[in-house]
């Protein structure tokens, strides 16, 4: 009996709900040609079994593919929830009015000849898309696949491509329709299921972010795969990414990465513009699970679809041969696993049910006789045991084993969901006694992998999502002592003079607004002010000779360490005279730092992102070996802290071999204020600390440049 009362869940309605679950579809430029697009996505439609109306519309056909074709949409008697359009471009407006004037509210447009196509293409996607604003429409493209749904209830093939997945646990939106493509078909050869796929082309209205919060709010969606070669609106991606990766996983594809790793950072901020690492900043901030490598993203997903997340880092090994574990413990431990020794219970409980030739400790090792009891009680054992948060199994079929038995006793325990379990699973598939063995284990939700580095990997990415996402990445500090007036004042006073970079006693004072220490400093006119400067500030101090002309200052001579007199400032300030002459010059006196650690910090910009920070080891750490990290502005105190930890140099930080370390605590709180600066003033588009000086747990900086807009 209907019930008048409806469940609140499934009553609850998505504005998307039209495009991802259907009950009716129109077709505007269905064709009877075998080949084209318009028949392929109607014989999809049927092959897979969409559980609703297919309207085929077609002026000068009756029927298509046996289905009743309608002139016009007109024409079709009931309500289209949504439509296909794939005619030509400079028809599309027209057709998307006609949807409108229908009722319909999600079109899915393939046609491509938009705005990959130059002016003419842009203008009529701006056309459609005010008519499809006009009639509250979603459009879904152009220049696109379409969208998949594999519940049974409405099985919804509205695309193209050739793959169809079994209903299960794994949504896919990709902005590229052939990496999206060949990610359902590699699901699809690992026999993982599928629920969403979405692929949006030129996604001038349904956006990715768009698809993400609706994969997100889709209780059956277990994990999100998401390839993506860039963001337009980088902003709503991190908001919406941020609220579903703390539901569900979303695991990417990395993109940009051989370039960022060539180019990441010189020893200036400002040659990092146009090097696009920020998709991977925004990856990390977010939580998403990034990957270098599609096939390992697709072959983690099928641990993701099925395995519950481990509490910690702790794993246990059961194996029934011995190199598989050693291969497979060195990969878990690169990715931050370990393995706990057994509690003696544990041992005892082992000692009284294993075989006697098995090894009772971590791994396990049943031996290659042990059966599916032996195998049991080890899981057994596992998931009792409170030091063990994931278990790892070698399996490789025994001929002289009921291996189907040890098959079946995995799925029992690893239906329990009580803790993640991966299987190595190595047999010869061409014998149908194994293909059973496999079977059972696939069908029970085993996620069963073919090598043991695969196997570990899988697990490492499991932990590596439990570990985000019980992250608490912080917020940006409520810093004092900030005189934002005194920098605003500066700032404008500097763009009213035209000038894009700072003179230094700007530079200086600003960075004193903000709380960040520099040494103590005189900007001096004239060699006599200097020499004046140097004996109030005391000696030995720093020369450096300041004028717009200069950029890279000791390169050219303008910087003088260790002066000890008047004497010799004078002589050094002479030298810069004569070598880049009066005009303009100014001289820079700043107390001297002798025998500190140099560190680097900076920021550059990002289109539509906003700012990024940098910091670093100074010197050869940054000029030979580009040790820099990014974050994304504002950057809170976890951030910054992290900033210190992942430079590969970190352990300098702390100081090595009797060396005293840096304090971090200044470090961080200098990270913190820089990214509070530019949060603050957009108009800072650059800025280069280098170097920041750390000496006797003080931390200045002692040369800086800042560019404006
Ligand atoms: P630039 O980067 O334009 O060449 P800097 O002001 O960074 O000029 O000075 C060059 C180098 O001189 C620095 O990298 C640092 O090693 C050293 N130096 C500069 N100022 C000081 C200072 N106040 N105390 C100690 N060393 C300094
Ligand atoms: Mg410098």
């Amino acid at each position: 009996m209907e019930s008048a009362v409806l469940d609140p869940v499934k009553n609850s309605v998505h504005e998307l709900d039209t495009l991802f679950k259907p009950k009716s579809i129109a077709i505007i430029g269905a064709s009877q040609k075998e080949l084209s697009i318009g028949n392929v996505i109607i014989k999809n439609l049927v092959h897979f079994g969409f559980t609703g109306d297919i309207y085929p519309i077609n002026p000068k056909m009756d029927e298509i593919r046996g289905i009743k074709a309608y002139p016009t949409i007109f024409d079709v008697p009931g309500t289209i929830d949504l439509a296909h359009v794939i005619i030509p471009a400079k028809m599309v407006p027209q057709a998307i009015e006609d949807c409108g004037k229908k009722g319909i509210k999600s079109v899915i447009i393939n046609s491509a000849g938009f705005s990959e196509m130059g002016d003419e293409g842009i203008a009529l996607q701006k056309e459609f898309l005010s008519k499809a604003k006009q009639y509250g429409i979603r459009i879904f493209g152009p220049n696109c696949q379409g969208i998949i749904n594999t519940d049974p209830d409405y099985k919804a093939y509205c695309d193209f491509t050739f793959t169809f997945p079994k209903p299960g646990g794994i949504s896919i939106v990709a902005l590229s329709g052939g990496v999206g493509a060949f990610i359902m078909q590699s699901l699809y050869d690992l026999e993982i299921g599928m629920r969403f796929y979405a692929s949006n082309g030129n996604a001038c209205d349904v956006s990715i972010p768009d698809v993400l919060e609706y994969y997100g709010e889709d209780d059956q969606t277990k994990a999100i795969i998401l390839y993506t070669e860039g963001l337009s609106n980088p902003l709503d991606f991190m908001e919406v990414a941020r609220k579903v990766t703390r539901r569900k996983p979303i695991l990417a594809m990395k993109a940009g990465r051989t370039e960022e790793g060539a180019k990441a950072a010189a020893s200036h901020t400002g040659s990092l513009a146009g090097v696009d690492i920020s998709t991977e900043l925004i990856f990390e901030k977010t939580g998403i699970l990034a990957f270098n490598n599609e096939e390992e993203m697709c072959q983690v997903a099928m641990a993701f679809a099925t395995q519950p997340f481990p509490k910690g880092n702790r794993v246990g090994i059961i194996t029934n041969t011995g190199g598989p574990a050693v291969i497979a413990t060195d990969e878990l431990i690169s990715a931050g696993l370990q393995l706990p020794a057994l509690s003696d219970r544990a041992k005892a409980v082992l000692q009284a049910t294993m075989l006697p030739e098995a090894t009772i400790g971590n791994p396990i090792d049943v031996v290659a006789t042990g059966g599916g009891a032996h195998f049991r009680s080890a899981m057994d054992v596992l998931m009792d045991e409170e030091s063990i948060d994931s278990i790892y199994i070698n399996f490789v079929t025994a001929p002289f084993t009921d291996t189907n038995e040890v098959a079946r006793n995995i799925v029992e325990v690893s239906n329990l969901r009580k803790k993640p379990i991966i299987c190595n699973f190595m047999t010869n598939m061409s014998l149908e006694r194994f293909q059973e063995t496999a079977k059972i284990l696939k069908d029970g939700g085993v996620p069963c992998y073919s090598f043991p580095t695969t196997a570990a990997k899988a697990l490492g990415a499991l932990y590596r999502y439990s570990k985000l996402r019980a992250r608490d990445i912080g917020e940006p500090a409520l810093l004092n002592v900030m005189n934002t007036k005194i920098a605003e004042i500066s700032l404008n006073q500097s763009k009213k003079e035209g000038r894009s970079y700072l003179t230094a006693d700007r530079v200086y004072d600003l960075l004193t607004a903000y709380g960040i220490p520099v040494p103590e400093w005189w900007l001096a006119n004239d060699i006599y002010e200097a020499e004046n400067a140097a004996i109030n500030i005391g000696f030995p101090v720093v020369l450096k000779a300041e004028s717009a002309a200069i950029v890279h200052k000791s390169d050219m001579g303008g910087v003088v360490i260790n002066l000890k007199s008047a004497e010799e400032v004078r002589v050094a300030a002479e030298k810069m005279r004569d070598a880049f002459g009066d005009k303009g010059l100014k001289y820079l006196v700043q107390k001297f730092l002798p025998g500190g650690k140099e560190l680097i910090a900076g920021v550059s910009t990002k289109p539509g992102l906003g700012h990024l920070v940098m910091f670093g080891l100074g010197g050869i750490y940054v000029e030979v070996l580009k040790d820099v990290v990014f974050k994304i502005a504002p950057v809170t105190d976890v951030e910054a802290r992290e900033m210190l930890s992942s430079i590969k140099a970190t352990r300098l930080l702390d100081g090595v071999r009797g060396e005293k370390g840096i304090n971090k605590e200044k470090v961080i709180d200098i990270i913190q204020r820089i990214s509070k600066l530019v949060t603050d003033f957009p108009m800072i588009t650059e800025m280069d600390m280098n170097p920041i000086i750390a000496i006797n747990d003080k931390v200045y900086v002692v040369d800086a440049r800042i560019k404006i807009d």
